[in-house]
């Protein structure tokens, strides 16, 4: 089973350039695509197309938007590429597989890019990247972004809960919940910043949406992530554009969780990767039929403590990489903490990632009559 789940970004990456050899057996003409980053050239995002020969559908795997979430989106794509690929036809059914849309985050085990940019809060439709947008943000800064060193755990923990308490006492849950995760676009070295402009990875994955709506009739984006949700059941997120009911959703894919991202459900997003595929579609392309998903594996969980644990790690996680720390186990602490977040290492938490994962790749391809049975065409990773 942990043969699933990589060690580093270049194991990642090494399993996925393998597996290029074993698609190419089905799809003759697979092509390997690299964006080496401009500033991290020994780091780069991979893509391969394979295309069929009457191009109906395409299928999208991506992984790593948020880069320290690659691995168990490394494990996922293990997981397609070895049960759900030599299921599904190469005469009318295309796989685009994008590995760590952002390299550099995965390699650093960072959710941002080299820039601290959250890669899902960039993919701004319009290029509006508004600065005035989550001004709560702003009044929580002190909490949110302290401008200071970290001293000892047991200190800044303390100091964490106490500013909770106070600040749900006094702003309520639902303007903390807004503030931490809508993004923001003011303040370059807080937490989801989405940035001031498009960053290299958003635009590498514009080019291929794009291309993939010019080229395919139907499209289905299945993309990585973890670190929210309940702790043992992974959602299926779809953008509020989409306009199935999370209800009819799950009932389609016969998948037990499905959720819209809207306030309602899951939280408000701006940015957001999936929004963005669907705006271009209905301004482009609007004859095209898109599904475009999040797997989100949940590893805290979603009660309240859990969340504000959540939110703990990443104010400290950030707080640590622009001041630093004067003792080396606070900066150890708080690395595992965040690790765990979107990465965790409990055996059960990741036998029912991979079962749930298996559970919703069948789901859906099947509810788009995309898998076949096809007699000993099991296809086995080196
Ligand atoms: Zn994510």
């Amino acid at each position: 089973m942990d043969d699933h789940f990589p060690e580093s970004y270049e194991d990642s990456r090494t399993r996925f350039l393998r597996s290029l050899s074993l698609i190419r057996q089905r799809w003759h003409s697979t092509q390997l695509e690299t964006h080496p980053l401009k500033d991290f050239p020994d780091l780069s995002i991979d893509w391969l197309w394979a295309h069929p020969r009457r191009r109906e559908n395409l299928v999208i795997v991506s992984t790593a938007e948020h880069g320290i979430e690659g691995f168990v989106g490394s494990a996922m794509m293990k997981v397609f590429i070895e049960e759900f690929v030599p299921r599904l036809n190469p005469e009318n059914t295309g796989l685009l597989l994008l590995h760590a849309m952002n390299p550099w985050g995965m390699k650093h085990h960072r959710k941002v890019n080299e820039h601290n940019v959250d890669l899902n809060r960039n993919f701004v439709f319009d290029g509006d990247f508004d600065p005035a947008i989550n001004p709560e943000f702003l009044r929580l800064k002190d909490f949110l972004n302290p401008q200071r060193g970290l001293e000892s755990f047991g200190l800044e923990n303390l100091r964490f809960w106490g500013n909770v308490v106070k600040h749900i006492f006094i702003s309520g849950i639902p303007t903390l919940t807004t503030a931490t995760l809508l993004g923001q676009h003011h303040t370059p070295n807080g937490f989801y910043h989405g940035g001031t402009d498009y960053e290299e990875n958003t635009r590498v994955a514009m080019i291929l949406y794009r291309r993939a709506l010019e080229e395919y009739p139907t499209i289905v984006q299945m993309d990585m992530h973890t670190g929210y949700g309940p702790r043992y059941q992974m959602s299926v997120i779809v953008p509020p554009l989409d306009p199935s009911s999370s209800d009819e959703l799950s009932k389609r894919f016969n998948y037990p969780l499905v959720q819209k991202i809207n306030v309602e459900e899951f939280y408000a997003i701006s940015g957001d990767m999936g929004e963005y595929f669907y705006r271009l579609r209905n301004a482009h392309f609007p004859d095209k039929r898109l599904f475009a998903c999040g797997f989100e594996f949940g590893t805290f969980g979603d009660s309240l403590p859990a969340r504000i644990r959540s939110l703990r790690a990443m104010v400290l996680e950030n707080q640590l990489h622009w001041h630093g720390a004067t003792d080396s186990r606070t900066a150890e602490k708080i690395h595992c903490e965040f690790k765990e977040l979107y990465f965790p290492t409990e055996t059960k938490w990741r036998e029912k990632a991979l079962a749930d994962g298996r559970q919703a790749f069948q789901g859906i391809l099947d509810s788009y009559g995309l898998l076949y049975d096809y007699p000993n065409d099991q296809i086995q990773q080196p």
